[in-house]
């Protein structure tokens, strides 16, 4: 059985890469890999940290590219489950062979869910080219006692190379010319928002929220500069606790949750799904605050800013008539603007809770928090 001491066996992938693909592959000994109990973390991190690092090695073939430093790497690797496998060790591998960290903000696993295929995209910062391709799972096989063999094909698929630079894709949309979304199996909004974001510099911390929600968006945009408006003007200290309530969700509530750190499973959040027809009887206050953050000061007291967002972009950015590229435009232009959240973020008031209570209350079964807004 494979066993820790036997994990160098294994490691033919790092040192021959892409050559092995064209080797022959044993079929008698072979059989579809499937996750064996005998092998252990080492030898499980050491196939994925190989697999990674035959996939930046890949990339850079397929972009003709040396440089480490030119490329952003984004992959389902940390959320995919490959034949019960764990993927995350392809995330050291992919580093070990483009210099993409995350670090730096240059590699990012995007969270997918667990039955998705192990996507790699790979962005060069300076054409756009993005190379991109998947691990054909069919190719990973193991021998009776639990070896991984030679690959029979390459072991990756549906390989493409995209020109994905948001100038550019702008720039062929003026001509007529908007982009497949069926390329990249799916991956295409993800992938292209993403790596422009990152490409165009938005703050490592952020790039946490992006990974969560799995695409940049205008509606993610609008969650950061509510979390930016609170850290840089309520001045939040360690001491005081957050308790986020939303009574209009949208994709924001993926950066609320990272970035102040409140999550449901610590009962520092919660939302309502209003309706079209609640939304429809909300009064006009009620339309106006989409979100309110309660803190508590020295005393245990719990106090919220009821919060709007003002769309800022619809008037400064150029449309497409393509979701895709007009969200691009959208939040590549907020990004030059995330240093001045209240310029969006408009406080519509406080909401003091009486001592003894807690936001929490209000959203037991059978309450409605929209009574806490003051008409
Ligand atoms: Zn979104």
């Amino acid at each position: 059985m494979l066993g820790k001491k036997e994990a160098p066996k294994i490691i033919w992938l790092s040192i021959c890469s892409f050559l092995l693909i064209c080797l022959a592959w044993t079929p008698a000994l072979s059989g579809a890999a499937t996750k064996n109990q005998s092998i252990n973390k080492t030898s499980e991190y050491e196939i994925w940290q190989t697999l990674g690092r035959a996939a930046g090695e890949k990339a850079l073939s397929m972009l003709e590219s040396e440089s480490d430093s030119q490329l952003i790497v984004l992959t389902s690797a940390g959320s995919s489950i490959i034949s019960g496998f764990d993927t995350l060790g392809c995330l050291d591998g992919l580093s070990k062979s483009t210099g993409s960290t995350m670090g730096r903000a240059t590699l990012l696993p995007v969270t997918t869910r667990f039955d998705a295929p192990l996507w790699f995209a790979f962005f060069h910062r300076s054409t756009g080219q993005t190379a991109y391709f998947e691990l054909n799972p069919k190719q990973l096989f193991m021998d009776e006692t639990g070896q991984f063999m030679k690959p029979e094909k390459s072991l990756f698929t549906n390989d493409q190379l995209v020109g994905l630079m948001a100038e550019e894709l702008f720039e062929k949309a003026r001509q007529g010319e908007l982009p497949d979304m069926q390329a990249m199996s799916g991956n295409l909004f993800r992938i292209t928002t993403l790596a422009n974001a990152l490409h165009k510099g938005l703050p490592g911390r952020m790039a946490k929220a992006l990974s969560l929600h799995d695409h940049y968006c205008p509606g993610l945009t609008s969650g950061v500069l509510f979390a930016e408006y609170m850290r840089l003007h309520h001045h939040l200290d360690p001491s005081q606790e957050i308790f986020v309530l939303t009574t209009q969700p949208w994709c924001k509530e993926d950066a609320l949750i990272n970035l102040l750190a409140a999550t449901p499973g610590k009962k520092a959040y919660a939302t309502i799904y209003p309706d079209r027809q609640d939304e429809e009887q909300m009064s006009e206050t009620e339309k106006r605050i989409s979100t309110i953050v309660f803190t508590t000061n020295p005393h245990g007291l719990w106090r919220g800013a009821a919060l709007e967002f003002l769309w800022g972009h619809n008037q400064a950015v150029e449309s497409f008539d393509s979701p895709l590229l007009d969200r691009l435009a959208a939040v590549l232009w907020y990004l030059d603007h995330l240093d001045e959240p209240e310029r969006f973020v408009n406080l519509v008031q406080w909401i003091e809770l009486p001592q003894g209570s807690h936001p929490r209350d209000w959203m037991r079964p059978g309450k409605n928090p929209l009574q806490l807004i003051q008409q």
